[in-house]
């Protein structure tokens, strides 16, 4: 087995600026959330910290899930390829990219593995599906998904496995019901995406981009700081087009049979690569206070003398953090105390408390925030009550940071000579566009990795970028991931 060679970061020592993918790979390794150097491409190890992170993202959307009836499932991983041939379409257009799995001594490969949730689940919603009565089914489940990619592989990204990758699927009795499911998730994704302090831009695909048949999509896009758009999970309103390949019929009050009409919604760990990405630093990641693994760092500082009178008062610190419900952590090992800064630091970790000596005899307390690098001295009376404000405060200014950071990034084109010129100055490009499959696939390919990808949800009045006819649409353009 061949893997491409991989270098092993032990310290951060690029700038985000200089060299936005390199620097990305040395803080993923460095601050202990993946090892990438598992033989397999594509695959990579969640290390505890890394997972504790994205099991936080996970609660948080178990949570609003299930608060909307939404159920948790488990479909199998092992997909029948008779099932996956259902829907012709998708077949062949994901038979290339899947995994076929075969027994051994079998010249023929009967199962792929989940490239999707639809082949698993479909055919069972025809077996669940008989009456009115059955309807409406909500369920999700929060699984890897598997595609052979072929291209470069970036971890969190594009990758072989598709880790803790959560889809919604749900099936209703009419086209209105469907509609209000639709809007609920975008409410859930609005919360999602505010937990993680990012703003997502929200783009339609045109028709011809969406499955035949279906009604619609929206797709959720991140603008990362080097311009580039990266796709960060979609939102499905697949009509009748699914159900009628699946077989998913009820029969109605008169006994009359009809398809069902279905939605389904997905999104993964791309949530957490944009968050390293759009909020980190040159000193690594920057945790959003609602995710972040640890929200304050204990790091008393102290010597041979006054050790146990140091650490006594941390640990009684510690505890009283913990029941109050903020996720703490004690670091009481015993290296140099700027060692032990620069590790929480790469980890993002919102607050570190700095206890020494002297601030115990006098009742203070130094906390240092990571987003501003600020030390703030408070008295130990008020620890409680300064460390919410501080983590509030953290994230509201990660969250304006975000939407800064897009409209700083995001600039109007009148021409495509001006697209040109956005994309070389690493930002993304908005345009008019009049709505024409031929203009789009125009604006699409002005360069290699160039596309418009999608439109506001809004419509707008002016001109097109290719055609100066009138127009409705403001298109998105960008490298994208
Ligand atoms: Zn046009």
């Amino acid at each position: 087995m061949k893997k491409e060679s991989i270098e092993q970061a032990n310290e951060l020592n690029i700038k985000k600026e200089e060299d936005l993918s390199k620097w990305y790979n040395q803080v993923l390794q460095v601050s202990e959330l993946i090892d990438k150097r598992y033989i397999v491409k594509g695959c990579y190890v969640w290390l505890p910290y890394g997972y504790k992170a994205i099991m936080k993202i996970k609660k948080i959307w178990d949570k609003l899930f299930q608060e909307a009836g939404i159920q948790e499932t488990y479909f199998p991983l092992l997909v029948p390829v008779e099932y996956a041939k259902q829907n012709d379409q998708w077949f062949n257009g994901f038979k290339e990219e899947a995994f076929w799995v075969k027994g051994y001594n079998k010249e023929k490969a009967d199962y792929i593995l989940r490239p999707t949730g639809e082949p698993a689940m479909y055919p069972m919603f025809a077996l669940w599906t008989r009456t009115k009565n059955d309807l409406p089914i909500r369920i999700y489940e929060t699984v890897s998904s598997f595609r052979h990619e072929t291209k470069h592989t970036i971890p969190l990204i594009r990758d072989r496995e598709i880790t803790v990758w959560h889809e919604i699927h749900t099936v209703h009795a009419t086209k209105e019901e469907a509609e209000k499911e639709v809007e609920l998730h975008i409410k859930l994704n609005n919360q999602i995406w505010e937990n993680l302090c990012l703003e997502p831009l929200r783009v339609k695909k045109p028709q011809w981009e969406c499955f035949p048949g279906a009604v619609g999509a929206i797709e959720y896009y991140s603008i990362i700081p080097n311009g580039k758009a990266m796709e960060n999970g979609s939102l499905n309103n697949l009509g009748q087009a699914y159900a009628k390949k699946f077989n998913i019929k009820f029969k109605d009050e008169q006994g009359k049979e009809n398809y069902a009409w279905q939605v389904c919604t997905g999104n993964g760990a791309r949530l957490l690569a944009a968050l390293i990405l759009i909020h980190g630093d040159d000193k690594g990641l920057i945790m959003p206070p609602k995710i972040a693994p640890i929200q304050v760092v204990l790091t008393p500082i102290f010597n041979k003398d006054n050790k146990n009178k140091v650490l006594k008062k941390a640990d009684e610190l510690n505890e009283l953090l913990k029941k109050e419900n903020i996720r703490a952590h004690l670091d009481n090992r015993e290296i140099p105390v700027g060692k032990k800064f620069y590790n929480w630091e790469i980890k993002g970790i919102p607050i570190r408390i700095e206890l020494g000596l002297k601030e115990i005899e006098n009742n203070k307390i130094t906390l240092a925030n990571r987003l501003t690098s600020e030390k703030t001295q408070i008295k130990e009376d008020n620890l409680i009550k300064e460390i919410s404000i501080m983590l509030d405060s953290i994230h509201n200014s990660l969250y304006e940071n975000c939407k800064r950071l897009n409209k700083k990034l995001t600039k109007e084109a009148l021409s495509l000579k001006e697209v040109e010129n956005i994309i070389k100055d690493k930002k993304m490009a908005k345009v008019s566009w009049c709505g024409s499959n031929k203009c789009w696939d125009k604006i699409k390919k002005i360069t290699d990795g160039i596309e418009l990808f999608g439109t506001d949800l809004k419509q707008s009045k002016g001109k097109c970028i290719i055609c100066k006819e009138n127009s409705n649409e403001i298109g998105y353009v960008a490298n994208t991931y």
